[in-house]
């Protein structure tokens, strides 16, 4: 389903309903989406924190934790609603989930205890695995009243992605957002199948996939950029009114290519992540613990690195440098 109006600027008291509850103008609630007890009997609530203004505008979804070692997302949002707490909506509805993957967060996993990754679970069904009743309740109970969905992630294991948005090839309307994110860099990415952006962009909805840091660690720099863009983006779609701070500007990346390890042994990168390089140029060095072997790692061609490996170990074929061009 295509859609033509980007966001319902709506009439008097547009229906926002999160849940199965009906959200009224100026409510702020915090609803909890249950899907399956843990082993201990414990019930497990996703909290999903809903502030609506009086005036109706857009709707939109921060969510995190999708990934459950992601926690620079999950930082993220709790800075947003620690802000909404003195600052707080003067137009639409903000809906956050700051942990979304609760089980994975509680294992610090990126997957489910099962070892499935949520994100290649949509549209999900009720009967089916945990991840996929999970992907089925966002799907279902939350996305159908969400205008625009701000996704946020970092890299796995313990690869350091630059701040990035990560756009859909000819989705126009997610490209003009990334824009006002005004992220670093703005990375063309395939669509990964059965994830919410595959899902999203099926249905003519606007996404943001916001990538930064790496899994396991809160990394400020990365959080910086996620909190700027996303304040830019509510100031932009009248959540908030006024203006934080000028564009930057944000540099565009169509395709891009892993560097792999030639050889296994320690790895010590030589650049900078968000370097300019040019083919041929040395990006790191792999050697054996034995100062026997010293390996250089070579560019393949010019382009900008955005995803580093911070591994001290690596084995032969393991990705070092996400190469951007
Ligand atoms: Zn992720």
């Amino acid at each position: 389903m295509e859609r033509d109006v980007p966001f319902d600027q709506g009439d008097s008291c547009a229906l926002v309903r999160i849940l199965g509850e009906s959200v009224r103008p100026g409510e702020q609630l915090t609803l909890d989406l249950q899907v399956a007890r843990l082993y201990t009997r414990t019930s497990v609530n996703i909290p999903v924190v809903v502030h609506r203004s009086m005036a109706d505008g857009p709707v939109l979804l921060l969510l995190a934790g999708v990934h459950g070692d992601e926690v620079n997302g999950i930082d993220t949002v709790r800075r947003i609603l620690n802000d909404v707490g003195t600052r707080p909506i003067e137009k639409g509805t903000l809906v956050a989930i700051p942990v979304f993957n609760v089980f994975g967060f509680l294992n610090m996993k990126r997957q489910l205890p099962d070892g499935r990754d949520l994100n290649r679970y949509f549209p999900g069904s009720p009967k089916g695995s945990l991840a996929s009743r999970l992907a089925h309740a966002l799907a279902k109970d939350v996305l159908p009243a969400v205008d625009l969905t701000i996704d946020l992630h970092s890299g796995s294991a313990q690869r350091y992605n630059l701040p990035h948005i990560r756009f859909t090839e000819d989705d126009e309307r997610s490209l003009e957002l990334a824009r006002v994110f005004d992220a670093p860099l703005i990375v063309q990415a395939p669509v990964r199948p059965r994830s919410i952006r595959e899902m999203l962009h099926q249905q003519g909805r606007s996404y943001l996939l916001f990538e930064g840091g790496k899994a396991q660690s809160l990394d400020h720099d990365a959080i910086r950029v996620a909190h700027r863009g996303i304040t830019r983006i509510m100031e932009h779609l009248g959540l908030w009114s006024g203006t934080s701070d000028l564009t930057q500007g944000t540099s565009m990346i169509t395709g891009s290519r892993w560097v792999r390890a030639g050889h296994s042994g320690l790895f010590h990168p030589m650049m900078e992540n968000g370097s300019k390089v040019s083919q041929g140029m040395i990006l790191g060095l792999i050697t054996d613990p034995y100062g026997e072997m010293a390996k250089q790692v070579k560019a393949p061609f010019d382009g900008t690195l955005f995803c580093v490996n911070t591994a001290p170990v690596v084995n032969q074929g393991d990705a070092l440098f996400h190469l951007g061009y």
